[in-house]
């Protein structure tokens, strides 16, 4: 059985830990930002940013509402960016724990259209070309260790385990959610295996928190190269 996260936005208080302990982790640098306004810091996902505290206000009934989104990699069942990709050695999924790993083989794709394969936004690109994201910390969880954000998260809304345990534990948390906020629910709990439990509409958090039908599955010309895929490695075989 795969691993899966809970992440319950009701509880964080967008305290930034998950992401400080993502950079810790992975030995990534600091950006350099500017002021723009908003509490969220950098502005988006990048090359060295794989998790991001994303903070939008919004006027819910009447009242002003904080809207906390700890943005990263859903780690989806059947993921679009590995299907677009083609390339085992650049995309693959780790089945032992189901995390859908990056490797420097990514360069060698053709980036924009791997990162326009992803309903929710998440790769993103150096200066030449090489993609990266999430990686469900993978060397942790296979020695026995729980991801660095999932460790660090002091209120409970990073959550991490068997997925069957997550599944329920989802349904548990969003019964309790519904109590205080009617409009609840869970983030494609069915195709992910970073589940959000959000308080309201979802694009209120964030334009990708949900896969929008539009941008799921395989962009047509990435469906016609991979439909062809096997005739051109025969046929350069000969070449
Ligand atoms: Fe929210 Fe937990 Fe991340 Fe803090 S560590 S921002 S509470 S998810
Ligand atoms: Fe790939 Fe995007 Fe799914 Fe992550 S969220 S596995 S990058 S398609
Ligand atoms: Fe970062 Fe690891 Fe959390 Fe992914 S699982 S967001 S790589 S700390």
């Amino acid at each position: 059985m795969s691993k899966s996260f809970l992440i319950d936005t009701t509880l964080c208080t967008a305290c930034r830990g998950c992401q400080v302990a993502c950079k810790q982790w992975h030995g990534l640098p600091a950006e350099k930002t500017v002021n723009r306004g908003s509490y969220q810091n950098p502005a988006d996902l990048s090359f060295d940013t794989y998790k991001l505290v994303r903070m939008r206000e919004a006027v819910i009934d009447g009242k002003l509402r904080w809207l906390f989104f700890p943005d990263q990699c859903r780690h989806c069942l059947e993921p679009p960016c590995e299907a677009t990709a083609g390339d085992p050695g650049a995309i693959f999924t780790e089945t032992a724990i189901g995390a859908v790993i990056y490797t420097a083989n990514t360069r060698a794709l053709d980036p924009d259209e791997i990162r326009e394969s992803c309903p929710y936004n998440i790769p993103r690109k150096n200066e030449d070309g090489t993609l990266a994201k999430c990686d469900m910390c993978s060397d942790r969880v296979e020695n026995g260790l729980e991801p660095a954000c999932v460790k660090v998260c002091p209120t409970g809304a990073m959550n991490f385990g068997e997925r069957d345990e997550i599944l329920k534990l989802a349904e548990e948390r969003l019964a309790i959610a519904k109590k205080k906020y009617p409009n609840a629910q869970l983030l494609d709990p069915q195709d992910v295996r970073t589940i959000y439990l959000v308080a309201f509409d979802p694009l209120q958090y964030h334009d990708a928190a949900i896969a929008l039908n539009h941008r799921k599955g395989m962009t047509r010309q990435a469906a016609l190269r991979k439909m062809f895929r096997p005739f051109n490695r025969a046929l350069s075989s000969f070449g």
